[in-house]
């Protein structure tokens, strides 16, 4: 199909966008790496009267460390969160997820803003910025509010962005020595949206015990769930079989996966318990891990 007949602006400004949305209306729509917006247009799921390109907004870029706080900006590409010494650093769980998302001429212009504003449950970013605890900086003409990751997502492609909002930045708290995490997913095909996916994070203290735990699927539900029975059971134990055991067990209680094109939600259960031991068993000691 074609896309339906709209016009273009260029923003160069925050307070573009507010003008240009103040004139169009619920009519402007805006365009950051166009990877899903443009596939919605073709089909006709969107007929939005002007897109407002938001990709020379300078305030929308970069990736800083304030303290302990890694800075991301919204039109950070996937490629380039792949590749930055600072999110390597500072939220490896980021770097890790990139090449799971789609393939390379996708992560070369798809954004970490567009992916969490479109919140595609079975996409790797809202799951992980869920893990790691971190905050959406979201930016109106009324100026700045933040809302935590886990808030954000509130249904199917539905998020906590008021009509006047966009996206500015994400904030996540600085991995310590202790931080360990891993994504792990089940794809049809390499670059396929996940059938089921995990990421994880979670403190391992020097006794071996675990804090913090936070595992977040994807791919299970309506966006990104966090696990509350199965990360507390984690929490204060020792990071044995036992352990990943008990949280599998109260896994089934965390979700309620709905059937899709993959299959019945028994099957998604079974890979949410299969993707828990397989991320968590990268934390064991490695004498228990190769046992
Ligand atoms: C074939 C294919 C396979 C894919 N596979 C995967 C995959 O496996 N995993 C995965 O996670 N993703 C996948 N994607 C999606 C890809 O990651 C997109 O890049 C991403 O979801 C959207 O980012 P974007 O910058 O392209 O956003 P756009 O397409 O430009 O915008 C998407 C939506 O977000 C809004 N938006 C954009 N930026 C902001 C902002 N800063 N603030 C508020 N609203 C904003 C737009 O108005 C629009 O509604 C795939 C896409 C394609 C085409």
């Amino acid at each position: 199909m074609k896309w339906p007949a709209f016009a273009y602006e260029r923003a160069s400004t925050l307070q573009d966008v507010w003008r240009l949305r103040a004139e169009h209306g619920e009519g402007a729509r805006l365009v950051a790496g166009g990877q899903t917006l443009l596939a919605t247009l073709a089909f006709r799921l969107s007929e939005p009267s002007v897109l407002v390109d938001i990709t020379r907004i300078e305030a929308l870029r970069g990736v800083t460390v304030q303290g302990s706080t890694l800075r991301i900006g919204a039109l950070t590409r996937h490629a380039e969160l792949g590749r930055d010494p600072l999110v390597a650093r500072h939220a490896p769980l980021l770097a890790e997820a990139v090449p799971y998302i789609a393939h390379p001429a996708i992560r070369n212009r798809g954004t970490i803003g567009g992916s969490l504003a479109y919140a595609d449950p079975a996409a790797e970013l809202p799951a992980c910025v869920v893990a790691l605890d971190a905050t959406l900086v979201l930016a109106s003409p009324a100026g700045e509010r933040r809302v935590a990751a886990r808030e954000f997502f509130t249904g199917l492609l539905e998020t906590a962005l008021k009509p006047d909002e966009l996206i500015a930045a994400v904030e996540v708290p600085a991995a310590t020595p202790a931080s360990r995490s891993a994504i792990v997913e089940v794809a049809r095909r390499s670059g396929d949206y996940a059938m089921a996916g995990l990421a994880a994070s979670l403190s391992l203290g020097a006794d071996g015990r675990v804090s913090a735990p936070r595992l977040v699927y994807f791919g299970v539900g309506n966006g990104p769930v966090l696990a509350a029975g199965a990360s507390a059971a984690l929490e204060g134990k020792a990071l044995d079989a036992g352990a990943i055991a008990a949280a599998q067990a109260a896994l089934a209680r965390d979700i309620d996966p709905p059937s899709d094109l993959h299959g019945p939600p028994e099957m998604k259960r079974h890979l949410a318990r299969v993707l828990t031991a397989r991320a968590l068993s990268r934390f064991l000691p490695a004498a228990e891990a190769a046992s």
